[in-house]
C-alpha cells in the first residue's frame, strides 16, 4: 500500500498552492523589478538631458567671467570647462580668451527642474595639482566646501551617499533602493578628471507607488491560495472520511455483520448531494442489503436442509436416520438402568389399493392422518418415525410389552375411525402393528427386526391387528 490518500491529498493541495503562490511571487517580482529598472532609466535620462541642455546654453550664451588662458595653442572650443577658485566654469574659447559662467548654474537648473539634491565632489589631489604655483588658490577654493576623505564636497553634503558612490557607475539606486543617484564626470581643460557632479533623487515615494500594485497582487494571491487550499482540504477531508467510513463498513459487511447498514441508510437519507460518492454509498448499501437477504435465505435453506435430513417432510415425523440416532441412545440408557423399552412397527393395510383406486394424493393424506394419530397417541418422550413408504416405527422407552401393546391398540383403533373424504366418498382403511420389547443384551436393530416379524405375522393373520413378538413363537391378539 502506497501513501495514504489523505496524506497524498493534503500534500498535493499544499504543493499546488505553494507552487502557485511561488510562481505568482516570482512573476510579479520580475515584472516589478523590470518596471522599476525602466523608471530609473527614464529618470536618469531626463536628468541627463536637462543637465546637458543647461550646459549647452551656458556654454553658448552666458559670459559671467572672461580671462586669458595660459596654454591655448590652437584651441577653439564650445562647452570648455575650466577650474577656477570659484569652482568649475563652462564656456567657450576664442583666441586665447575664455568666456564662461559657473557650471553651478546648470547644476542648480537641473536640480530645480527635476526636483533633485546635488553634490559636486572634487578630487582633492587633482585640485591641488591645478592650484600649484597659484598663490592662495587652495585657501579660497576650499571655502564653503567640506573635506571628506579624498574629496572636497560642495552642495548638499550626505556622507551616506558619498560612501555608496563607489558601487555606482552612471546611475543607480542606493540606500535600500530608496535613493536614485546620477553621477556625471567633471572633465576640465579638455580631459582632466577633477571630480564629479552627483544628483540625488528621493525615489522611495515613487518606488512605493510602483510596488504597491505588485505587492498587493502577490499578497492577494497568497491569501487566495491559502483560502483555496483550505477549502480543498476540507473537501478532500470529507471525501476521505466518507471513503474510510465505507471501507470500515464493507469490512464489517464482509464479516457478515450488517449492523451498520441502517446507519448508512440514515446517512444517505440525510445527505443532500447526489454526487459519485453518494451513488457509491448507495451501491454499497444495496450490496449489503442484498447480501443480508441472501445470507438469511441461505440460513433458512440450511435450516430446511437440516430438517430434511432428520425429518420426513410429508408427516413431519423423524426419518429413519434421526430415529436410529435417537433410538441407539435410548437403548443404551434402558440397558444401563435396566428399564424396559419397546418398539411398534406400523404398516397401513391394503395401501396399494388406495393409491391405485384414488391416487397418490389420497394416499398421502392417509399417511398424514396416520402420523397425526400416532402423535396424539404417544408421550412426548416417545419417538415416532416414518421408516419409508407407509411404514412407521414408534419407540417407547420405559414401556414393557404389555404397555406397548396397549399403545399399539390405541393407535389401531384411532386410525380405524379416520376417514378421508374423496368426492363425498369416505375412504378408510386399517393398520397392522408388530410389537417387540428389548430383552437383555439386544440391539435396536434386533428389536426392530422382531417387531417386523410380529408385523408380518399380523398381516398374515388377517391385518387390522396388533401382534406382540414372542421368542417361543408369536402370540396373536386383536382389539
Ligand atoms: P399390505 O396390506 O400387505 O401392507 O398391502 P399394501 O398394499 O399396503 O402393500 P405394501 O405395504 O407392500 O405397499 C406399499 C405401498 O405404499 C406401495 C406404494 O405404492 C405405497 N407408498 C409407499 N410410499 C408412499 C407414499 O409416500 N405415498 C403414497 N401415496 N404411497 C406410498
Ligand atoms: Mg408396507
Ligand atoms: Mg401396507
Amino acid at each position: 500500500m502506497g501513501m495514504p490518500l489523505r496524506r497524498r491529498l493534503v500534500l498535493s493541495a499544499f504543493s499546488l498552492s505553494f507552487g502557485l503562490s511561488l510562481i505568482t511571487i516570482v512573476l510579479f517580482t520580475v515584472l516589478a523589478v523590470s518596471d522599476v529598472k525602466s523608471e530609473v532609466r527614464k529618470t536618469y535620462e531626463d536628468i541627463l538631458r536637462s543637465f546637458t541642455y543647461a550646459q549647452k546654453l551656458l556654454g553658448e550664451g552666458a559670459q559671467d567671467v572672461s580671462f586669458p588662458l595660459e596654454n591655448c595653442k590652437g584651441m577653439e572650443a564650445k562647452g570648455y570647462m575650466v577650474l577656477t577658485e570659484e569652482g568649475v566654469m563652462v564656456g567657450r574659447v576664442e583666441g586665447c580668451m575664455f568666456f564662461g559662467s559657473p557650471l553651478r548654474r546648470a547644476i542648480e537648473f537641473t536640480a530645480q527642474v527635476n526636483g533633485l539634491d546635488w553634490m559636486v565632489l572634487y578630487d582633492k589631489e587633482v585640485v591641488e595639482r591645478l592650484a600649484e604655483g597659484k598663490e592662495g588658490f587652495m585657501d579660497r577654493f576650499v571655502r564653503n566646501k567640506v573635506i571628506e576623505k579624498e574629496f572636497l564636497v560642495e552642495g548638499s553634503y550626505d556622507p551616506k551617499i558619498i560612501r555608496e558612490l563607489g558601487r555606482i557607475t552612471g546611475y543607480g539606486l542606493v540606500d535600500s533602493f530608496r535613493t536614485l543617484v546620477v553621477e556625471y564626470p567633471l572633465l576640465v581643460e579638455g580631459s582632466l578628471p577633477v571630480g564629479r557632479v552627483v544628483f540625488v533623487k528621493d525615489f522611495s515615494a515613487k518606488l512605493g507607488e510602483m510596488l504597491f500594485l505588485p505587492a498587493f497582487i502577490v499578497g492577494y494571491s497568497v491569501l487566495l491560495v491559502v483560502v483555496l487550499s483550505t477549502a480543498l482540504l476540507l473537501i478532500f477531508n470529507r471525501i476521505v472520511r466518507d471513503i474510510l467510513m465505507l471501507r470500515d463498513m464493507t469490512m464489517k459487511f464482509k464479516e457478515l455483520d450488517f449492523s451498520d447498514a441502517d446507519r448508512l441508510a440514515t446517512h444517505l437519507r440525510k445527505s443532500k448531494e447526489r454526487d459519485e460518492l453518494y451513488y457509491l454509498k448507495r451501491a454499497v448499501l444495496t450490496m449489503a442489503q442484498e447480501l443480508e437477504t441472501f445470507i438469511n435465505r441461505l440460513k433458512d435453506e440450511k435450516d430446511r436442509f437440516e430438517e430434511m435430513a432428520y425429518k420426513d417432510p410429508l408427516t413431519e415425523l423423524d426419518n429413519r436416520r434421526s430415529f436410529t440416532e435417537k433410538a441407539k441412545a435410548m437403548v443404551e440408557h434402558a440397558k444401563r438402568y435396566g428399564e424396559p423399552l419397546s418398539v411398534l412397527m406400523i404398516d397401513i393395510d391394503d395401501f396399494k389399493k388406495v393409491n391405485d383406486n384414488y391416487g397418490h394424493d389420497v394416499g398421502d393424506r392417509l399417511l398424514k392422518a396416520l402420523a397425526d394419530v400416532i402423535k396424539r397417541s404417544i408421550r412426548s418422550s416417545d419417538v415416532a418415525a416414518r421408516f419409508g413408504g407407509e411404514e412407521f416405527v414408534v419407540l417407547l422407552p420405559k414401556t414393557d410389552e404389555e404397555g406397548a401393546r396397549l399403545v399399539a391398540d390405541r393407535i389401531r383403533k384411532e386410525f380405524g375411525k379416520v376417514s378421508i373424504d374423496v368426492d363425498g366418498e369416505k375412504i378408510r382403511t386399517s393398520v397392522s402393528i408388530g410389537v417387540a420389547s428389548l430383552k437383555g443384551e439386544g440391539s435396536i436393530e434386533e428389536v426392530i427386526k422382531k417387531a417386523d416379524v410380529a408385523l408380518y405375522e399380523a398381516k398374515g393373520s388377517g391385518k387390522d391387528r396388533v401382534v406382540v413378538f414372542k421368542d417361543t413363537g408369536e402370540r396373536r391378539g386383536k382389539g
